[in-house]
């Protein structure tokens, strides 16, 4: 099944699945468009399908169903198989944040009779593709006494949205002169928030109606905003893309797309598996992994040794024992080949909508550099694991020599020396306010994951 189109084979059956599944991705989406609720959602599906949260003093045995939430950002899943844990696990990882822009700590300022949010971008983006485009705003603010406030504007039909200006074609003659780099500038990514001068003030009267809004509907006050986490995302539902609606697209594919398939591969495992089964959603891996909630904090590790402990089993020893045994899927996605910009791809070697799942040995930039680069062994293992259960999959690379590059968290994994290759789905304008992805890939994806969890 090894780089074939789905559809040149497929039957009326399958279609329906991979309409059913692409259905309920585009909700999943459409409600978890931030790490916080990508968590919530997760939980939510995963206590539906009868996984518990972990508890300090658990017994736990092989059938179990289990969860672990990290500061809200990040969640880790279980399904305990029938061999010992040290035996090694298999593991679904993927993250939950993408590119977007955070408010910054003292964000509200009035100029020209505008309310305006200042914001500072997270990620990989082109900055000019996110002006004059509809906008949400999503997060919390945490106030001294501990009161969490959810913000939530932007999505519901009924509900407005912000955005960020851009100068009208007539005056542009200066700016169309700059390189794409430069046109839209980082400190010029502010949103507009209001107009609407607060009655009987002389000073600032627009951003004090802003504040007295916020007052009113959120109870908070302007120095709150730097205890908060706000972020500012593309408004709107996921939805289908192409006159045959074979694809989606959205925001945020990258990487919820590997999060939901990872997640439903997870919740629909048939049967308890021979080896645990673990689904590790992370956050912060569009800006390095690093911090508490990334895939570099320990909470992973955590998790496996609160397992062993729960078994009486928790020794180092044990510990890195069960993660050397450990196989991972990197559950993250690919460049696709695009129609365009072929030329950035190398067209043997790029990824391509409609073949599957992508299995992408390495990452990195300039010959390789930062990538974990999986071993013949590892992937010879699992091409026939994909054959066996009859499933259509390609390999890929971030495009050709030396035309950029990027990373995911597979080389964090790999230094507890267990084997891990990149494996996800293939997508179009990654990074942008509206990326595109294939409904059949997701769908072959989803799969994978599964013949990976329960077979390899
Ligand atoms: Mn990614
Ligand atoms: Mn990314």
């Amino acid at each position: 099944m090894y780089n074939k189109n789905i559809y040149k084979d497929i039957s009326s059956a399958k279609k329906k699945e991979i309409e059913k599944f692409a259905n309920d991705y585009e909700d999943f989406l459409s409600i978890a468009k931030t790490e916080r609720l990508a968590v919530e959602e997760i939980e939510r599906l995963a206590k539906k399908s009868g996984f518990r949260e972990f508890k300090k003093g658990d017994s736990v045995k092989f059938g179990d169903k289990l969860y672990f939430i990290n500061k809200g950002k990040n969640i880790i899943l279980y399904v305990i198989g029938f061999s010992d844990i040290t035996e090694g696990l298999r593991i679904l990882g993927a993250h939950i944040d993408s590119p977007r822009l955070d408010l910054k700590q003292n964000p509200l300022y009035e100029k020209k009779e505008f309310a305006l949010f200042d914001t500072h971008y997270y990620g990989g983006i082109k900055k000019y593709q996110y002006v004059t485009t509809p906008l949400a705003i999503h997060g919390v603010v945490v106030k001294k006494d501990g009161t969490k406030i959810k913000v939530d504007i932007g999505e519901d039909p009924k509900d407005p949205v912000i955005g960020i200006p851009d100068l009208l074609i007539h005056l542009s003659a200066d700016q169309l002169q700059k390189t794409a780099a430069k046109a839209i500038e980082g400190e010029d990514l502010d949103l507009i928030v209001g107009s609407i001068p607060l009655e009987k003030e002389d000073k600032e009267a627009v951003k004090k109606n802003i504040l007295k809004f916020l007052k009113k509907k959120y109870d908070f006050d302007e120095e709150d905003f730097s205890s908060g986490e706000l972020e500012v995302v593309p408004a709107g539902r996921a939805r289908d893309f192409g006159l045959d609606s074979s694809m989606i697209a959205s925001y945020g594919h990258d990487d919820r797309v590997c999060a939901y398939t990872s997640l439903r591969a997870m919740l629909d495992l048939e049967g308890t598996p021979k080896y645990s089964v673990c689904g590790l959603f992370v956050d912060k891996e569009e800006i390095g992994s690093y911090g508490c909630t990334g895939a570099e904090s320990v909470f992973f590790e955590n998790t496996v040794l609160e397992l062993l402990h729960s078994q009486g089993k928790d020794s180092i020893y044990n510990l890195r024992k069960t993660l050397e045994n450990t196989c991972m899927l990197s559950s993250d996605v690919n460049a696709a080949i695009d129609p365009i910009y072929a030329s950035a791809s190398d067209e043997n070697n790029g990824a391509r909508f409609n073949y599957g799942i992508v299995f992408e040995k390495y990452t990195g930039a300039r010959g390789k550099s930062g990538a974990s680069d999986a071993n013949a062994e590892y992937f010879a293992k699992i091409r026939r694991v994909m054959d066996e259960n009859d499933i259509h999959y390609q390999t890929g690379e971030l495009g050709a020599v030396d035309k950029g590059g990027g990373g995911t968290i597979a080389h964090i994994s790999a230094k507890y020396n267990m084997e891990v290759i990149d494996a996800g789905v293939a997508v179009l304008n990654m990074h942008s306010p509206m990326e595109i992805v294939s409904k059949a890939d997701v769908y072959e994806t989803y799969l994978a994951y599964k013949a990976f969890a329960k077979n390899l």
